[in-house]
């Protein structure tokens, strides 16, 4: 069999009239849109002599110390998510949301929005790293979240916030700094901010689990892979390069590998349920 019958015959037997589909997405999604990850050199940031790596930035410990820095290199993040668009497997995302309505869930690891903006809705959407265009409250007060205001849409990339821009960014509620609404390296995964025990439960009642442009280095994207597995749930792996979901993909015969971009596989991956559902 060649890889696209075998990716049909498991949907065939996977995606049935009770089936359900979880897609898990990471950065190598986001990579095919343009979007650097600014982990390495692309994310580091000089503000006079000083350079600060993304590591050191993205801790709640350095935005309680350095709040104007931290928010200007998110701002600059966002901007150049701002800047890119949804690629084709964004958009094969949303068909299969289409296709397969409340059977459908998509956990993403992604900051940066672009499946909210190709369209996938916000009900089976769970941003398990939060949304650069979100700020929640840094003393917690609520647990509600709000929009970016639109005074830094065009952000021109500065070093560091003036405290004028600071307070337009506080909580509504408590007057406390807003932050960046996004896990911190610093932080653990929490239900409220973060869909913890959602994108478990997601994963242990996926008939089919499909991992995509991610090499699994953070621990929920992990369990999710465990629970699934220990359940005999079905399992692809989406990737242009090795990771541990590959491995395990590979050792099982009910799961595949796809090897090659996420805008290659996907739009196969919703023609396949497509068809599937036109023969049903
Ligand atoms: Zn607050």
């Amino acid at each position: 069999m060649t890889v696209d019958e075998r990716l049909e015959a498991l949907v065939e037997d996977r995606l049935s009239s009770d089936g359900r589909l979880v897609v898990l997405s990471g950065a190598g999604i986001s990579a095919e849109s343009g979007i650097p990850t600014f982990r390495g050199a692309d994310g580091f940031w000089t503000v006079g002599s000083t350079v600060y790596q993304p590591q050191e930035i993205a801790t709640f410990e350095f935005f309680m110390r350095e709040p104007p820095v931290t928010w200007a290199w998110y701002l600059h993040r966002r901007a150049a998510c701002h800047r890119a668009r949804p690629n084709a497997a964004h958009l094969a995302l949303v068909e299969l949301e289409s296709l397969l309505g409340d059977r459908f869930t998509l956990v993403t690891q992604n900051v940066d929005g672009l499946h909210r903006r190709a369209g996938s809705g916000p009900t089976r959407l769970l941003e398990i790293h939060g949304n650069l265009d979100r700020v929640r409250c840094s003393a917690n007060c609520g647990g509600a979240t709000w929009p970016v205001p639109a005074r830094f849409d065009d952000w021109e990339d500065r070093r560091q916030l003036d405290a004028e821009e600071l307070d337009l960014l506080a909580c509504p509620h408590c007057a406390a700094r807003g932050r960046p609404h996004v896990l911190w390296f610093d932080e653990f995964y929490d239900e409220t901010n973060f869909h913890f025990y959602g994108a478990q439960n997601a994963a242990a009642a996926a008939t089919l689990l499909v991992v995509v442009g991610t090499t699994g280095a953070t621990n929920l994207p992990m369990r999710m892979a465990e629970i699934a597995a220990g359940r005999g749930t079905a399992f692809i792996d989406v990737n242009i390069e090795d990771n541990v979901f590959r491995r395990h993909a590979a050792s099982d015969p009910r799961s595949l590998v796809l090897d090659g971009p996420a805008s290659h596989w996907l739009p196969r991956l919703a023609a396949a349920v497509a068809r599937r559902a036109g023969s049903s």
